[in-house]
Protein backbone atom coordinates (compact mmCIF):
# COMPACT_ATOMS: atom_id res chain seq x y z
CA UNK A 1 0.00 0.00 0.00
CA UNK A 2 1.55 3.19 -1.02
CA UNK A 3 0.15 6.76 0.81
CA UNK A 4 0.78 9.99 -0.92
CA UNK A 5 0.89 13.11 1.24
CA UNK A 6 -0.41 16.68 -0.16
CA UNK A 7 -0.04 20.00 1.69
CA UNK A 8 -2.43 22.64 0.67
CA UNK A 9 -1.64 25.45 1.53
CA UNK A 10 -0.33 29.15 -0.19
CA UNK A 11 1.88 29.85 2.57
CA UNK A 12 3.71 26.60 2.30
CA UNK A 13 5.01 27.55 -1.28
CA UNK A 14 5.87 31.40 -0.04
CA UNK A 15 8.00 29.61 2.93
CA UNK A 16 5.64 31.54 5.42
CA UNK A 17 5.30 28.30 7.28
CA UNK A 18 7.18 24.93 7.14
CA UNK A 19 5.34 21.87 6.19
CA UNK A 20 6.31 20.27 9.35
CA UNK A 21 2.62 18.08 8.83
CA UNK A 22 4.28 16.73 6.05
CA UNK A 23 7.42 15.55 7.88
CA UNK A 24 5.45 13.77 10.83
CA UNK A 25 3.15 12.14 8.13
CA UNK A 26 5.83 10.53 6.55
CA UNK A 27 7.37 9.68 9.59
CA UNK A 28 4.08 7.77 10.75
CA UNK A 29 3.34 5.90 7.90
CA UNK A 30 7.12 4.58 7.62
CA UNK A 31 6.49 3.39 11.25
CA UNK A 32 3.28 1.89 10.07
CA UNK A 33 4.86 0.13 7.28
CA UNK A 34 3.03 2.06 4.87
CA UNK A 35 5.40 3.37 1.08
CA UNK A 36 5.14 7.30 0.56
CA UNK A 37 7.07 7.84 -2.38
CA UNK A 38 5.77 11.35 -3.11
CA UNK A 39 5.20 14.18 -1.29
CA UNK A 40 3.66 17.44 -2.74
CA UNK A 41 2.99 21.06 -1.60
CA UNK A 42 -0.05 23.08 -3.37
CA UNK A 43 -1.44 26.83 -3.21
CA UNK A 44 -5.28 27.27 -2.13
CA UNK A 45 -6.20 27.03 -5.72
CA UNK A 46 -8.79 24.81 -7.53
CA UNK A 47 -7.11 23.68 -10.23
CA UNK A 48 -3.98 22.54 -9.11
CA UNK A 49 -5.47 20.86 -6.02
CA UNK A 50 -7.59 18.79 -8.61
CA UNK A 51 -4.48 18.44 -10.25
CA UNK A 52 -2.39 17.56 -6.99
CA UNK A 53 -4.98 15.14 -6.44
CA UNK A 54 -5.68 13.53 -9.55
CA UNK A 55 -1.37 12.94 -9.96
CA UNK A 56 -1.50 11.43 -6.46
CA UNK A 57 -3.83 8.78 -7.05
CA UNK A 58 -2.39 7.56 -10.42
CA UNK A 59 0.65 6.25 -8.50
CA UNK A 60 -0.53 5.32 -4.88
CA UNK A 61 -3.24 3.76 -3.41
CA UNK A 62 -3.99 6.84 -1.17
CA UNK A 63 -3.37 10.59 -0.76
CA UNK A 64 -3.42 12.24 2.44
CA UNK A 65 -4.38 15.99 1.96
CA UNK A 66 -3.61 18.42 4.61
CA UNK A 67 -5.38 22.03 4.93
CA UNK A 68 -7.80 24.00 3.40
CA UNK A 69 -10.74 22.47 5.72
CA UNK A 70 -11.18 25.77 7.45
CA UNK A 71 -14.39 27.95 6.87
CA UNK A 72 -13.24 30.94 4.93
CA UNK A 73 -13.38 31.24 0.69
CA UNK A 74 -9.46 29.90 0.44
CA UNK A 75 -10.52 26.51 2.28
CA UNK A 76 -11.52 24.68 -1.26
CA UNK A 77 -9.95 21.36 -0.25
CA UNK A 78 -13.32 19.65 -0.09
CA UNK A 79 -14.49 21.17 -3.08
CA UNK A 80 -11.58 19.48 -4.78
CA UNK A 81 -12.10 16.09 -3.63
CA UNK A 82 -15.92 16.20 -4.61
CA UNK A 83 -14.29 17.10 -8.25
CA UNK A 84 -12.04 14.29 -8.08
CA UNK A 85 -14.26 12.11 -7.20
CA UNK A 86 -16.90 13.41 -9.85
CA UNK A 87 -19.91 13.40 -7.33
CA UNK A 88 -21.54 16.58 -5.67
CA UNK A 89 -21.22 17.91 -2.17
CA UNK A 90 -23.51 17.01 0.47
CA UNK A 91 -24.34 19.05 3.11
CA UNK A 92 -24.63 16.86 6.40
CA UNK A 93 -27.21 18.07 8.73
CA UNK A 94 -26.02 16.41 11.82
CA UNK A 95 -22.59 18.08 11.50
CA UNK A 96 -24.19 21.43 11.03
CA UNK A 97 -26.12 21.42 14.08
CA UNK A 98 -22.60 19.85 15.81
CA UNK A 99 -20.63 22.71 14.55
CA UNK A 100 -23.81 24.92 15.56
CA UNK A 101 -23.60 23.63 19.38
CA UNK A 102 -19.72 24.58 19.49
CA UNK A 103 -20.37 28.21 18.53
CA UNK A 104 -23.74 28.65 20.67
CA UNK A 105 -21.37 27.25 23.41
CA UNK A 106 -19.17 29.79 22.98
CA UNK A 107 -21.90 32.42 22.83
CA UNK A 108 -21.26 32.93 19.25
CA UNK A 109 -23.43 32.57 16.19
CA UNK A 110 -22.40 30.57 12.94
CA UNK A 111 -22.15 31.49 9.35
CA UNK A 112 -23.07 30.22 6.16
CA UNK A 113 -19.40 29.76 6.22
CA UNK A 114 -19.37 27.39 8.90
CA UNK A 115 -21.51 25.29 7.29
CA UNK A 116 -19.93 24.81 4.48
CA UNK A 117 -17.60 22.59 6.84
CA UNK A 118 -20.51 20.07 7.16
CA UNK A 119 -20.30 19.69 3.16
CA UNK A 120 -19.15 15.86 2.50
CA UNK A 121 -18.51 14.95 -1.19
CA UNK A 122 -21.20 11.75 -1.81
CA UNK A 123 -20.19 8.63 -0.82
CA UNK A 124 -17.51 9.88 1.60
CA UNK A 125 -17.23 9.56 5.19
CA UNK A 126 -16.51 11.77 8.06
CA UNK A 127 -13.82 11.60 10.69
CA UNK A 128 -15.53 13.41 13.51
CA UNK A 129 -14.06 16.73 14.96
CA UNK A 130 -13.35 16.79 18.45
CA UNK A 131 -11.47 20.33 19.11
CA UNK A 132 -12.01 22.78 16.12
CA UNK A 133 -14.64 22.90 13.77
CA UNK A 134 -13.63 20.86 10.48
CA UNK A 135 -14.76 17.19 10.24
CA UNK A 136 -12.03 15.15 8.26
CA UNK A 137 -12.68 13.19 5.52
CA UNK A 138 -12.73 9.63 4.20
CA UNK A 139 -13.59 9.58 0.33
CA UNK A 140 -12.95 6.50 -1.69
CA UNK A 141 -12.26 6.67 -5.29
CA UNK A 142 -12.57 3.39 -7.03
CA UNK A 143 -10.31 0.77 -4.65
CA UNK A 144 -8.33 4.02 -4.02
CA UNK A 145 -8.90 6.69 -1.48
CA UNK A 146 -8.43 9.81 -0.32
CA UNK A 147 -8.09 11.22 3.53
CA UNK A 148 -8.58 14.78 4.17
CA UNK A 149 -7.07 16.42 7.70
CA UNK A 150 -7.01 19.94 8.72
CA UNK A 151 -3.94 21.85 8.38
CA UNK A 152 -3.61 22.90 11.60
CA UNK A 153 -0.53 20.31 13.67
CA UNK A 154 -2.27 19.14 16.55
CA UNK A 155 -5.75 18.70 14.65
CA UNK A 156 -4.22 16.27 12.11
CA UNK A 157 -2.00 14.60 14.34
CA UNK A 158 -4.78 13.41 16.29
CA UNK A 159 -7.30 13.09 13.04
CA UNK A 160 -4.37 10.71 11.79
CA UNK A 161 -4.44 8.59 14.62
CA UNK A 162 -8.32 8.43 15.50
CA UNK A 163 -9.08 7.94 12.01
CA UNK A 164 -6.61 7.89 9.30
CA UNK A 165 -4.22 5.21 10.75
CA UNK A 166 -6.95 2.61 11.58
CA UNK A 167 -8.39 2.96 8.20
CA UNK A 168 -4.96 2.18 6.57
CA UNK A 169 -4.67 -0.71 8.68
CA UNK A 170 -7.28 -2.35 7.23
CA UNK A 171 -6.04 -1.64 3.73
CA UNK A 172 -3.02 -3.38 4.61
CA UNK A 173 -4.83 -6.25 6.06
CA UNK A 174 -7.08 -6.37 2.96
CA UNK A 175 -4.28 -6.23 0.51
CA UNK A 176 -2.51 -9.44 2.34
CA UNK A 177 0.65 -7.09 3.46
CA UNK A 178 0.36 -8.31 6.74
CA UNK A 179 -2.98 -8.97 9.04
CA UNK A 180 -2.14 -7.47 11.94
CA UNK A 181 -0.18 -4.42 12.89
CA UNK A 182 -0.39 -2.88 16.55
CA UNK A 183 1.98 -0.35 18.24
CA UNK A 184 3.04 0.17 21.85
CA UNK A 185 4.48 3.48 22.89
CA UNK A 186 7.46 3.66 25.24
CA UNK A 187 7.23 7.25 26.96
CA UNK A 188 10.14 8.55 28.37
CA UNK A 189 11.27 11.90 30.36
CA UNK A 190 14.53 13.32 30.55
CA UNK A 191 16.39 12.61 27.33
CA UNK A 192 16.77 14.13 23.95
CA UNK A 193 15.81 12.64 20.91
CA UNK A 194 18.95 11.78 19.59
CA UNK A 195 20.78 10.37 22.52
CA UNK A 196 17.45 7.83 22.27
CA UNK A 197 18.24 7.20 18.83
CA UNK A 198 22.08 6.80 19.01
CA UNK A 199 21.29 3.80 22.09
CA UNK A 200 18.61 2.25 20.23
CA UNK A 201 20.78 2.62 17.13
CA UNK A 202 22.45 -0.84 17.16
CA UNK A 203 18.79 -2.96 17.56
CA UNK A 204 16.98 -0.77 14.86
CA UNK A 205 20.11 -1.93 13.00
CA UNK A 206 19.27 -5.56 13.91
CA UNK A 207 15.55 -5.21 13.09
CA UNK A 208 16.40 -3.34 9.63
CA UNK A 209 18.88 -5.97 8.74
CA UNK A 210 18.92 -9.23 6.68
CA UNK A 211 19.04 -11.34 10.19
CA UNK A 212 15.90 -9.60 11.13
CA UNK A 213 13.25 -11.71 13.47
CA UNK A 214 9.97 -13.45 11.82
CA UNK A 215 7.73 -10.96 11.34
CA UNK A 216 8.75 -7.08 11.80
CA UNK A 217 8.83 -4.66 14.13
CA UNK A 218 9.99 -1.16 13.39
CA UNK A 219 11.05 1.52 15.82
CA UNK A 220 10.10 5.23 15.58
CA UNK A 221 10.40 8.31 17.67
CA UNK A 222 7.81 10.81 18.64
CA UNK A 223 9.14 14.08 20.49
CA UNK A 224 5.64 15.18 21.96
CA UNK A 225 7.39 18.55 23.62
CA UNK A 226 5.70 19.08 27.25
CA UNK A 227 4.88 15.06 27.71
CA UNK A 228 8.45 14.19 26.24
CA UNK A 229 9.57 11.49 23.56
CA UNK A 230 7.54 8.35 22.57
CA UNK A 231 9.12 5.51 21.23
CA UNK A 232 6.89 3.61 19.17
CA UNK A 233 6.92 -0.36 18.68
CA UNK A 234 5.18 -1.57 15.83
CA UNK A 235 4.54 -5.36 15.11
CA UNK A 236 3.23 -6.80 11.95
CA UNK A 237 2.95 -10.61 11.62
CA UNK A 238 0.21 -12.85 10.65
CA UNK A 239 -1.79 -13.10 14.05
CA UNK A 240 -2.72 -11.10 17.26
CA UNK A 241 -0.71 -13.69 19.19
CA UNK A 242 2.26 -13.47 17.28
CA UNK A 243 2.44 -9.81 17.26
CA UNK A 244 1.62 -9.51 20.70
CA UNK A 245 4.75 -12.05 21.13
CA UNK A 246 6.98 -9.72 19.13
CA UNK A 247 5.91 -6.83 21.25
CA UNK A 248 6.76 -8.44 24.18
CA UNK A 249 9.62 -8.99 23.43
CA UNK A 250 10.74 -6.08 21.59
CA UNK A 251 9.46 -4.15 24.81
CA UNK A 252 11.99 -5.71 26.92
CA UNK A 253 14.61 -5.46 24.62
CA UNK A 254 14.03 -1.94 24.20
CA UNK A 255 13.09 -0.95 27.88
CA UNK A 256 16.92 -3.31 28.59
CA UNK A 257 19.31 -1.07 26.39
CA UNK A 258 17.53 2.38 27.61
CA UNK A 259 17.77 1.30 31.39
CA UNK A 260 21.38 0.64 30.79
CA UNK A 261 22.47 3.88 28.68
CA UNK A 262 19.99 6.12 29.76
CA UNK A 263 18.72 5.09 32.99
CA UNK A 264 14.89 4.90 34.52
CA UNK A 265 13.41 7.22 31.64
CA UNK A 266 10.66 5.23 30.44
CA UNK A 267 7.68 6.21 32.57
CA UNK A 268 4.71 4.44 31.15
CA UNK A 269 2.97 2.71 27.85
CA UNK A 270 1.16 3.95 25.48
CA UNK A 271 -1.50 6.78 26.78
CA UNK A 272 -0.55 6.77 30.42
CA UNK A 273 0.73 10.47 31.76
CA UNK A 274 3.41 11.05 34.19
CA UNK A 275 0.59 12.05 36.82
CA UNK A 276 -0.58 8.22 36.29
CA UNK A 277 2.63 6.92 36.88
CA UNK A 278 3.22 9.34 40.21
CA UNK A 279 0.09 7.96 41.38
CA UNK A 280 -0.14 4.62 40.81
CA UNK A 281 3.89 4.53 42.51
CA UNK A 282 2.39 6.29 45.54
CA UNK A 283 -0.54 3.86 45.86
CA UNK A 284 2.03 1.41 45.93
CA UNK A 285 4.09 2.95 48.38
CA UNK A 286 0.71 3.54 50.22
CA UNK A 287 2.52 7.24 50.90
CA UNK A 288 0.24 10.66 50.54
CA UNK A 289 1.57 13.87 48.88
CA UNK A 290 1.45 16.99 49.62
CA UNK A 291 2.96 20.17 47.07
CA UNK A 292 4.50 23.54 47.92
CA UNK A 293 4.77 25.37 44.21
CA UNK A 294 5.75 28.76 43.26
CA UNK A 295 5.91 28.81 39.95
CA UNK A 296 3.93 26.51 38.84
CA UNK A 297 1.28 27.88 40.82
CA UNK A 298 -0.51 24.92 41.20
CA UNK A 299 -0.07 22.97 37.89
CA UNK A 300 1.58 20.17 39.37
CA UNK A 301 -1.57 19.76 41.85
CA UNK A 302 -3.63 20.18 38.87
CA UNK A 303 -2.29 17.11 36.75
CA UNK A 304 -2.19 15.09 40.05
CA UNK A 305 -6.14 15.53 40.50
CA UNK A 306 -6.68 14.59 36.50
CA UNK A 307 -6.25 11.31 38.35
CA UNK A 308 -9.38 9.67 39.27
CA UNK A 309 -8.92 8.54 42.97
CA UNK A 310 -6.97 11.17 43.80
CA UNK A 311 -7.70 12.08 47.52
CA UNK A 312 -6.94 8.11 48.40
CA UNK A 313 -2.63 9.85 48.21
CA UNK A 314 -2.76 13.27 47.46
CA UNK A 315 -3.46 15.79 50.65
CA UNK A 316 -2.99 18.84 48.91
CA UNK A 317 -0.78 21.89 47.64
CA UNK A 318 -0.28 25.13 48.80
CA UNK A 319 0.20 27.95 46.19
CA UNK A 320 3.54 30.27 47.94
CA UNK A 321 4.01 32.98 45.47
CA UNK A 322 5.09 35.98 47.20
CA UNK A 323 7.81 35.34 49.66
CA UNK A 324 6.30 36.38 52.67
CA UNK A 325 3.57 33.23 52.07
CA UNK A 326 6.53 31.01 51.78
CA UNK A 327 8.37 32.07 55.10
CA UNK A 328 5.16 32.20 57.24
CA UNK A 329 2.68 29.48 56.19
CA UNK A 330 5.27 26.95 55.02
CA UNK A 331 8.44 28.18 57.40
CA UNK A 332 11.13 28.65 54.63
CA UNK A 333 13.74 30.56 56.81
CA UNK A 334 14.74 34.41 56.10
CA UNK A 335 16.77 34.75 53.00
CA UNK A 336 16.39 34.14 49.01
CA UNK A 337 13.81 32.21 47.76
CA UNK A 338 14.56 30.94 44.41
CA UNK A 339 17.89 28.33 45.45
CA UNK A 340 17.67 24.90 46.16
CA UNK A 341 17.33 25.38 50.15
CA UNK A 342 14.71 27.07 49.42
CA UNK A 343 13.29 24.07 47.63
CA UNK A 344 13.76 21.88 50.00
CA UNK A 345 12.40 23.76 52.99
CA UNK A 346 9.11 24.33 51.03
CA UNK A 347 9.03 20.36 50.74
CA UNK A 348 9.17 20.27 54.35
CA UNK A 349 6.99 22.77 54.49
CA UNK A 350 4.57 20.77 52.29
CA UNK A 351 4.76 18.12 54.11
CA UNK A 352 4.56 19.17 57.60
CA UNK A 353 1.66 21.77 56.59
CA UNK A 354 -0.34 19.05 55.22
CA UNK A 355 0.28 16.19 57.15
CA UNK A 356 1.38 14.39 54.11
CA UNK A 357 3.99 11.66 53.62
CA UNK A 358 5.90 13.02 51.35
CA UNK A 359 6.54 16.95 50.47
CA UNK A 360 7.26 18.25 47.69
CA UNK A 361 8.58 22.18 46.97
CA UNK A 362 9.44 23.63 44.06
CA UNK A 363 10.56 27.34 43.23
CA UNK A 364 12.49 29.40 40.32
CA UNK A 365 11.96 31.63 37.65
CA UNK A 366 9.82 31.43 34.98
CA UNK A 367 10.87 34.52 33.38
CA UNK A 368 10.94 36.43 31.04
CA UNK A 369 13.01 38.83 33.82
CA UNK A 370 15.58 37.37 36.09
CA UNK A 371 14.99 37.18 39.81
CA UNK A 372 17.27 37.79 42.87
CA UNK A 373 19.77 37.83 39.81
CA UNK A 374 18.74 33.94 38.74
CA UNK A 375 18.19 33.49 35.38
CA UNK A 376 14.81 32.55 33.57
CA UNK A 377 14.54 28.95 33.24
CA UNK A 378 16.48 27.74 36.46
CA UNK A 379 14.02 25.79 38.73
CA UNK A 380 14.41 24.24 41.99
CA UNK A 381 13.10 21.05 43.48
CA UNK A 382 12.70 19.65 46.75
CA UNK A 383 11.40 16.51 47.80
CA UNK A 384 10.65 15.73 51.68
CA UNK A 385 10.66 11.60 51.66
CA UNK A 386 9.73 9.56 54.58
CA UNK A 387 12.94 8.77 57.61
CA UNK A 388 13.54 12.73 57.02
CA UNK A 389 15.56 11.95 53.74
CA UNK A 390 15.60 15.29 52.09
CA UNK A 391 16.51 15.47 48.10
CA UNK A 392 16.89 18.88 46.29
CA UNK A 393 17.62 19.56 42.43
CA UNK A 394 18.66 22.36 39.76
CA UNK A 395 17.01 21.95 36.27
CA UNK A 396 17.64 24.39 33.51
CA UNK A 397 15.08 24.51 31.28
CA UNK A 398 14.23 25.97 27.64
CA UNK A 399 11.65 27.92 26.50
CA UNK A 400 9.59 31.03 27.25
CA UNK A 401 7.24 31.42 30.20
CA UNK A 402 4.47 28.63 29.78
CA UNK A 403 7.27 26.44 28.48
CA UNK A 404 9.08 26.70 31.57
CA UNK A 405 6.31 26.46 33.68
CA UNK A 406 5.33 23.12 32.12
CA UNK A 407 8.64 21.78 32.26
CA UNK A 408 8.99 22.47 35.37
CA UNK A 409 5.65 20.75 36.55
CA UNK A 410 6.30 17.34 34.50
CA UNK A 411 9.92 17.44 35.40
CA UNK A 412 9.20 17.69 39.18
CA UNK A 413 6.71 14.95 38.62
CA UNK A 414 9.36 12.64 37.30
CA UNK A 415 12.00 13.57 40.20
CA UNK A 416 9.52 12.32 42.39
CA UNK A 417 8.68 9.34 40.53
CA UNK A 418 12.45 8.45 40.18
CA UNK A 419 12.86 9.06 44.16
CA UNK A 420 9.85 7.12 44.54
CA UNK A 421 11.59 4.15 42.76
CA UNK A 422 14.84 4.33 43.81
CA UNK A 423 13.78 4.44 47.71
CA UNK A 424 11.21 1.92 47.39
P1 LIG B 1 -8.62 25.99 9.66
O1 LIG B 1 -9.93 25.38 10.02
O2 LIG B 1 -7.84 26.38 10.90
O3 LIG B 1 -8.69 27.06 8.62
P2 LIG B 1 -7.59 24.36 7.58
O4 LIG B 1 -7.88 22.93 7.44
O5 LIG B 1 -8.27 25.29 6.65
O6 LIG B 1 -7.81 24.76 9.07
P3 LIG B 1 -5.26 25.71 6.80
O7 LIG B 1 -6.09 26.95 6.83
O8 LIG B 1 -4.68 25.26 5.55
O9 LIG B 1 -6.07 24.51 7.43
O10 LIG B 1 -4.12 25.82 7.88
C1 LIG B 1 -4.37 26.25 9.19
C2 LIG B 1 -3.06 26.51 9.89
O11 LIG B 1 -2.40 25.27 10.12
C3 LIG B 1 -2.06 27.31 9.07
O12 LIG B 1 -2.16 28.68 9.29
C4 LIG B 1 -0.73 26.80 9.57
O13 LIG B 1 -0.34 27.48 10.72
C5 LIG B 1 -1.01 25.38 9.90
N1 LIG B 1 -0.63 24.51 8.80
C6 LIG B 1 -1.33 24.27 7.66
N2 LIG B 1 -0.70 23.40 6.87
C7 LIG B 1 0.45 23.07 7.49
C8 LIG B 1 1.53 22.20 7.18
N3 LIG B 1 1.55 21.48 6.05
N4 LIG B 1 2.54 22.10 8.06
C9 LIG B 1 2.50 22.81 9.22
N5 LIG B 1 1.52 23.63 9.57
C10 LIG B 1 0.49 23.78 8.74
MG1 LIG C 1 -7.95 27.59 6.76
Amino acid sequence: VRVEIVAVGTELLLGQIADTNSAWLGEQLAAAGVDSHFHQAVGDNHARIVLALRTALARSDGVIVCGGLGPTQDDITREAIAEVMNVPLVRDEEIVARIASFFVARGRTMSENNARQADVPEGGSVIEQVQGTAPGLICPVGNKVVYAVPGVPYEMAEMFERGILPDLRRRLARSGEESVIVSRVLRTWGTSESALAEALQARIDVLDGPARPEGTVTIAFLASGIEGIKVRLTARARTDDEVVGLLDAEEQAVRAVLAERLGDIVFGLDDETMEQAVAALLVERGLRLGLAESLTGGLICSRLVEVPGASHWLAGGVVAYESAVKHRVLGVPPGPVVTEVAAGAMAQGARTVLGADVGLGITGVAGPDTQEGVAPGAVFVGLALPGDRLVTREFHLPGDRPRVRQYAAISALDLLRRELIDGG
